[in-house]
């Protein structure tokens, strides 16, 4: 098969195949044709040196640029190099058709959705206005989520809801259940946000499906994960015992080097990183995939399960076969990577710092079979 473009000679990492080792990938018709040694194709790119890996996905984001004032232009998040946004309940039903056609349609980076349950999505979101959408019932729009998820079956891959003091008031796990209802109408995955109680993460967790996502999942104090003598909580063992996955979203104030170190040191991987990058959080302490990514390098975390948090495992999330992995057939979808030693200064939502040796720097990405930097 005559080959559109090879990456050649880069350290392939695809935790998938379980691979790591230096090989070409191919590229044809958009897809990926081919991952060996000695490939050949219209268009070579040397990447010797650096890492190469199935297109990173970012499963916490914010792209409703311009429709959303917590929306970053998703052009930004290219640094970050990722080729697959999810995009997490910026939208809700009654604004999912502006996101659609003004933002995802025209947009070079793909972009998945998970739909708010509320009916504006997170419309109230900035320095000065801080108002949580699924405080007031009344926006509450379960029958119109049904439709517009519905009818947005290709772009459209589950269902958002926040809930915490910050983003749902008094309303507790009301929210919660109404997009449960939601998710299971329609067959698809539901993502959980959570902050500071009510509701308490028990609750929440008790309410989650097998496939459900939970993000801010090792969060500082209150709501986090961990006892306070540095244990497991036995709701989060047991969710994750029936199959709730759980996902970083670092954003502004959800991410605690203390409750990830506890978390570790249990053996309690997350399943998925993601950066939950938002106008308030791109500047840091979030700023991008990569720099989450590379907190966790930092933790002690190995390289392939980070990758592997990053590729196959939210693929996997949004039930998505086809993305994360270098298999013949699947999205022609590459990050390209540089693993640089120095000292690095990280920062976490509470404000803590952790000395770094490494760092990943995102250095190029291939989208749909095509080179893009
Ligand atoms: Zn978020």
């Amino acid at each position: 098969m005559a080959l559109d473009l090879v990456l050649r000679g880069g350290r392939v990492i695809d935790p998938s195949q379980a691979v790591d080792s230096v090989l070409d990938v191919g590229f044809a018709d958009g897809r990926v044709a081919a991952i060996g040694a000695g490939l050949a194709g219209r268009e070579v790119r040397d990447v010797s040196g650096r890492i190469v890996t199935p297109g990173l996905i970012d499963l916490h984001t914010h792209v409703y640029w311009g429709g959303t004032s917590l929306g970053v232009d998703p052009l930004r998040l290219l640094r970050g190099g990722c080729t697959t946004l999810v995009d997490t309940g910026s939208a809700g039903p009654g604004n999912y058709a502006g996101f659609l056609e003004h933002v995802i349609k025209p947009s070079s980076v793909r972009i998945v959705a998970l739909l708010n349950v509320s009916f504006a999505g997170i419309y109230g979101f900035s320095k000065r206005v801080m108002v949580g959408e699924s405080g007031d019932l009344r926006l509450m729009a379960p029958i119109d989520a049904v439709e517009v998820a519905r009818a947005n079956r290709d772009t459209i891959a589950g269902i958002k809801v926040r809930v915490g003091q910050n983003a749902s008031q008094n309303s507790g796990v009301i929210p919660l259940d109404i997009a449960r209802q939601v998710a299971e109408e329609v067959g698809l995955p539901m993502m959980v946000h959570i902050d500071v109680p009510p509701p308490t993460l028990e609750e929440v967790l008790a309410r989650m499906r097998p496939g459900d996502i939970l993000t801010h999942c090792f969060r500082p104090f209150p709501n986090n994960p961990s006892t306070a003598d540095g244990r497991v909580r036995a709701a989060v063992l047991e969710a994750r015992g029936r199959g709730v996955l759980f996902d970083i979203g670092h954003g502004m104030g959800s991410f605690s080097f203390k409750t990830a170190r506890a978390m570790l040191a249990n053996d309690f991987a997350p399943d998925c990183i993601s950066s939950d990058v938002h106008a308030l959080s791109i500047d840091g302490p979030a700023f991008d995939l990569v720099t989450t990514l590379s907190k966790f390098l930092c933790l002690g975390m190995p390289l392939i399960d980070v990758i592997r948090a990053a590729t196959e495992a939210p693929a996997k999330a949004l039930r998505r076969s086809d993305l994360g992995r270098f298999r013949a057939g699947c999205v022609g979808d590459a990050s390209i990577l540089a693993l640089e030693g120095g000292a690095f200064d990280y920062v976490d939502s509470t404000g803590e710092h952790l000395p770094g040796k490494q760092r990943l720097v995102a250095t190029g990405v291939v989208v749909d079979g095509r080179w893009r930097n």
